[in-house]
């Protein structure tokens, strides 16, 4: 049987958020199905390819990584340029961490010049494995909702849907490219 792979897309994603809310630990969780109880922080991006097929065609995302700067958004509003689609992510036992969300959601619509108003984005509420939860499913996807972009809510510990967050994400993305 041929593979009727009869297009090829590279497609550059970004995850950005807060410090420690496990955008890394999402990262190695879907591209290499691992998860270490610590990253060392390294200065500047690191990108981890994964190439997946939907319907006919290869898709080849680009997946960046901020490494440390995020206390700094300036610093990694560097890395926005030609991004086709964004992650942003939050940890669902940090009320903080969702309530930055707005503020990086702004600086990224804002520096990126989107083609179009909206914009291939997903919010991924990490760590859902814990109990010691400050932000509510209800009160996530409500923001979400009036925002209009899909929440999931995740685990990179415990591989909870985190692939689909990152396949729904390419196909919005597939689709302004
Ligand atoms: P980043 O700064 O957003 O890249 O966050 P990291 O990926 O470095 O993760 C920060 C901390 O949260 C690390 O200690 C991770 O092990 C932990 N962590 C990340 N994802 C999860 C998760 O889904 N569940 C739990 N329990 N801990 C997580
Ligand atoms: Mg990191």
């Amino acid at each position: 049987p041929s593979m009727d792979a009869s297009k090829k897309v590279d497609l550059k994603i970004i995850i950005i958020g807060a410090l420690g809310v496990g955008k890394t630990s999402l990262l190695h969780q879907y591209v290499h199905k691992t998860f270490y109880e610590d990253y060392r922080t390294t200065l500047g991006a690191s990108i981890l390819t994964k190439v997946i097929a939907v319907d006919n065609t290869l898709l080849k995302m680009q997946i960046w990584d901020t490494g440390g700067q995020e206390r700094f958004r300036s610093m990694v509003s560097t890395f926005y340029k030609g991004s086709d689609g964004c992650i942003l992510a939050f940890d669902v036992t940090d009320r903080e961490s969702f309530e930055s969300l707005d503020n990086w959601r702004d600086d990224f619509l804002e520096k990126v010049i989107p083609r179009d108003h909206d914009f291939p984005m997903v919010v991924l509420g990490n760590k859902i494995d814990l109990c010691d939860r400050q932000v509510s499913k209800e009160i996530a996807s409500a923001w979400c909702k009036e925002k209009d972009i899909p929440y999931f809510e995740v685990s990179a510990k415990n591989n909870i849907n985190v692939a689909q967050a990152f396949e729904t994400l390419a196909k919005q993305a597939l689709t302004t490219v």
